[in-house]
């Protein structure tokens, strides 16, 4: 049985001193978690100063983003092999803000989770649906070219080295979840998708505006894996209070 993940992503919102403070908050919670992995992506610049706080507690380190060259004239860009050196874990890949703000294309992320792989990260593809593409009734079709993209071909079928997250584009950052059907739908198609490409079970995580009040609903759908949230994993209490809500759900249910 694979644990809940709760995974922050901390964007370009906090300073290293900023972010070194809100992790020295988490560190006692981390160490009572037994069925909720806690992972956090930093802005670079504080990776170090994270590092240096969590020391050999139990929470994953991760990168907002990853080249996916061990090193090159690749300015601006930082290598799967120097986060892996650093100490970090995991890189989200594809995040909606680097798909729509910085028009990273199908092709660009396919090359970040094969890169991130490739050096012994765990690539956390992120996918999902604008509102247009929802309304179009397309949401179906862009998740499996955007899986199909980023996961076809000779990527190794490991279960170990791939998340996906669940994020439609609508609910991050706006306040506006994705109702529980609408995810438990969109998550058990991810699923079939994944199984057709003949990739083992994989966590999927939820993410769009996760917040303490809505998260024990989110849990309750039982192919979500955790979720990955941005707003909310600002604040240390919210944060918190999201692990204590995993572990009380995380310990009825099976998560694939
Ligand atoms: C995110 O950054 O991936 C995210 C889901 O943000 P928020 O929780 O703020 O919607």
């Amino acid at each position: 049985m694979r644990k809940t993940i709760v995974a922050g992503n901390w964007k370009m919102n906090l300073t290293a001193a900023e972010s070194a403070r809100l992790a020295r908050e988490l560190l006692p919670v981390a160490a009572t978690l037994n069925k909720t992995e806690m992972w956090v992506a930093p802005s670079f610049t504080a990776l170090w100063a994270v590092k240096e706080v969590l020391g050999t507690a139990p929470v994953s380190l991760g990168a907002q983003n990853c080249h996916w060259e061990e090193r090159g004239a690749y300015t601006g860009e930082t290598s799967p092999s120097m986060l892996h050196e650093f100490g970090c874990s995991f890189a989200l890949v594809g995040h909606s803000e680097r798909r729509h703000v910085f028009k990273e294309s199908e092709e660009l992320v396919s090359k970040r989770v094969r890169g991130a792989v490739a050096h012994g990260l765990t690539a956390v593809l992120c996918i999902g649906e604008t509102l247009a593409e929802r309304e179009a009734g397309e949401t179906e079709s862009v998740l499996a070219q955007q899986l199909k993209a980023s996961l076809g071909g000779d990527l190794v079928r490991s279960a170990e080295k791939l998340v996906i997250a669940y994020e439609p584009v609508w609910a991050i950052g706006t306040g506006k979840v994705a109702s529980i059907p609408e995810i438990a739908h969109a998550h058990s198609f991810i699923h079939s998708v994944v199984e057709g490409l003949e990739f083992p079970q994989l966590p999927i995580l939820y993410g769009g505006s996760v917040t303490p009040d809505n998260f024990s609903d989110i849990l309750s759908v039982p192919t979500v894996g955790g979720a990955l949230v941005g707003g909310a994993s600002l604040d240390a209490a919210k944060f918190i209070q999201l692990l204590r809500t995993s572990e009380g759900i995380s310990e009825n249910r099976a998560v694939a």
